[in-house]
C-alpha cells in the first residue's frame, strides 16, 4: 500500500517493565462520575448519571513531556482520572466479564477548556471543543494488571506547584470500571489499544502557563510534567 501522505505516527503509550509501547486506537471519557466533582459543578448526582465523550488518539502526551498552554481558552482545568487500557473489546459485555478486557491501568488528566464546556452546555452544543483539543490527554505509563491487582480503591490525586488541589479514592466512582466498560460496549464496539478516561474527583480548578503538575493513583502510577507557553485572553 502507497499513501498520498507520509501516514501520522501511531499515538503510543510507554508500558511499565516492558520495551514495546501500547498502541492507542480510541480515547473514550466519562464524566461526571464522582458525586462530589458533579456537585461542585453545580449538578445533582442523582439525576445526572455519569455521560460519555472521547478525545483524539493523537491527544496523549506520553513520558511525562511538556505540555503548552492550549489557543482559545483562558479557564483550562485539570481532572485527574484513572485511565483503563483495553487488551480486547467487543460489544455487549457483560459487567461480569468486563475486567477480562483489562491491560493495565495509568494516571491521566483530561485537560478542560471549561470556558467553552460551559459554552457549550448553556448552548446544548457538543463539547469537542472544550475537551477534544490537542494535548489534551496526559497519560502516564501503564501499569499492567497483576494477578487480582484491578484498580478498584486507592488514592487519586494532583497536585499544582506543590499545592494538593484533587484528592478522592478509586471506590467513590459511581460507575466502576467494569460498569464503565460495560456501558460503553452497549454504545460502541470497544477495541484493543482503546483507553477510557474514568472521570475525575472534587477540585478540578484552572492552571497557567508556567505551572507544575503532578497526578498520582495509588498503586497504578504517576505523572508529572510542565505546562507552557503564554496563557492567551
Ligand atoms: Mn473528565
Amino acid at each position: 500500500m502507497t499513501y498520498i501522505f507520509t501516514p501520522p505516527p501511531t499515538p503510543a503509550v510507554p508500558v511499565s517493565g516492558n520495551d514495546a509501547l501500547f498502541a492507542v486506537n480510541r480515547i473514550y471519557c466519562v464524566g461526571q462520575n464522582y458525586s462530589d466533582h458533579v456537585k461542585e459543578m453545580g449538578g445533582d448526582p442523582k439525576k445526572n448519571p455519569p455521560i460519555f465523550f472521547s478525545k483524539p488518539a493523537n491527544a496523549i502526551v506520553t513520558g511525562n513531556q511538556p505540555v503548552n498552554y492550549p489557543q482559545a481558552t483562558s479557564d483550562l482545568h485539570h481532572e485527574v482520572e484513572l485511565v483503563v487500557a483495553m487488551a480486547s473489546g467487543g460489544r455487549a459485555i457483560p459487567v461480569s466479564e468486563a475486567l477480562n478486557h483489562v491491560y493495565g491501568y495509568a494516571v491521566g488528566v483530561d485537560f478542560t477548556r471549561r470556558d467553552l464546556q460551559l459554552q457549550a452546555k448553556q448552548g446544548g452544543k457538543p463539547w469537542d471543543v472544550a475537551k477534544g483539543f490537542d494535548q489534551s490527554a496526559p497519560v502516564s505509563a501503564i501499569h499492567p494488571v497483576g494477578e487480582g491487582s484491578h484498580a478498584e480503591e486507592g488514592t487519586i490525586q494532583l497536585a499544582v506547584n506543590g499545592e494538593l488541589r484533587q484528592q478522592g479514592d478509586l471506590s467513590q466512582m459511581i460507575w466502576s470500571v467494569a460498569e464503565i466498560i460495560a456501558a460503553l460496549s452497549n454504545l460502541f464496539e470497544l477495541k484493543t489499544g482503546d483507553l477510557i478516561f474514568t472521570g475525575t474527583p472534587a477540585g478540578v480548578s484552572a492552571v497557567n502557563a508556567g505551572d507544575r503538575i503532578e497526578a498520582s493513583v495509588e498503586n497504578v502510577g504517576e505523572l508529572a510534567f510542565d505546562l507552557l507557553g503564554e496563557q492567551q485572553g
